[in-house]
């Protein structure tokens, strides 16, 4: 039995996965954002405590997180849920757990759950992308996973798209995840009525015309900056998650864009919708560690 927690700025979700990768039981709770580091750790040591005294036996654990732990800090760095970033958090939980536990970024669990079990896994070489509060990405080859030796294997989101363009947090100018995030996507709608990414699509989908401008600004973004990661990894399939991978342009016109751009005169990647939907990252987490 193997447990998974997805560690987000707003959630905490755990989840157990017996030998066949079903999920048997379930947790969820506000991450304790405003309490600070030491509230989060004890709140998903509660959880994993909780699920395992309810099942009657002790199992691995994984975590997906936004960010990444450091190689050469032990910290993690990276992390939207700012006060988790410098702290050593995998060392921290594996004392408190009494174990050895996994800890990976949340796009590289989104991946690896949809390559082993989910849409693409009849696909040997898969790039997936969660596209939402921000854009990131992961590597799965052969059902494993590939992080790389500095762990940012995949993160597309901070190339430079559009040299000296929008202002990102990372420091740079142009990043892919200043246009292809909701606030990207939103990003040039006028300031005084304000808009969520949902709202702007779904706008769109009705024929507002603003609206599909963006929406096609942002499909062709999408072909640009993915054709980039094509011409390097050549993935058998692309597989797209967070509240973006809605926008049903994405696998045609989308797709469409990006042959426009990549080095070859067909297109023979596969574009698919995530199966596994808000599961994927928690049960990704779970399949940091093999079936038992
Ligand atoms: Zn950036």
């Amino acid at each position: 039995m193997r447990i998974g927690i997805d560690l987000g700025g707003t959630k905490t979700e755990g989840v157990v996965l017996d030998g066949s990768g079903d999920t048997i039981l379930r947790r969820r709770r506000m991450t304790p954002v405003s309490d600070g580091y030491d509230a989060i750790v004890d709140s998903v040591v509660d959880i994993v405590f909780g699920l395992e005294s309810e099942l009657g036996r002790r199992c691995r654990v994984g975590i997906g997180t936004p960010g990444a732990i450091s190689a050469r800090t032990g910290g993690l760095k990276n992390s939207n849920t700012v006060c988790l970033n410098g702290k050593p958090i995998k060392q921290d939980l594996e004392r408190r757990l009494g174990r050895e536990i996994r800890v990976e970024n949340d796009a590289n669990c989104f991946t690896l759950s949809e390559a082993i079990d989910g849409a693409a896994r009849r696909f040997a070489v898969v790039f997936g992308t969660i596209m939402g509060t921000g854009v990131g990405g992961g590597i799965v080859c052969n059902k494993t996973l590939h992080a790389g030796p500095q762990h940012i294997a995949g993160e597309w989101g901070h190339n430079v798209l559009i040299p000296n363009g929008r202002s990102c947090y990372c420091g740079k100018q142009g990043c892919v995840e200043t246009y292809l995030s909701g606030a990207g996507l939103v990003h040039d709608w006028p300031a005084d009525s304000p808009i969520t990414a949902q709202q702007l699509i779904a706008k769109a989908d009705a024929g507002d015309h603003r609206a599909q401008q963006l929406v096609n600004g942002f499909l062709r973004h999408f072909g640009q900056a993915l054709a980039m990661v094509i011409n390097i990894l050549d993935p058998d399939a692309v597989v797209l998650g967070g509240g973006l991978s809605n926008i049903d342009h994405l696998y045609t016109t989308g797709a469409k864009h990006v042959q426009r751009h990549v080095f070859n005169d067909e297109l023979r990647t596969t574009f698919l919708r995530n199966q596994h939907g808000d599961s994927s990252g928690v049960r990704g987490a779970a399949q940091l560690w093999p079936a038992e």
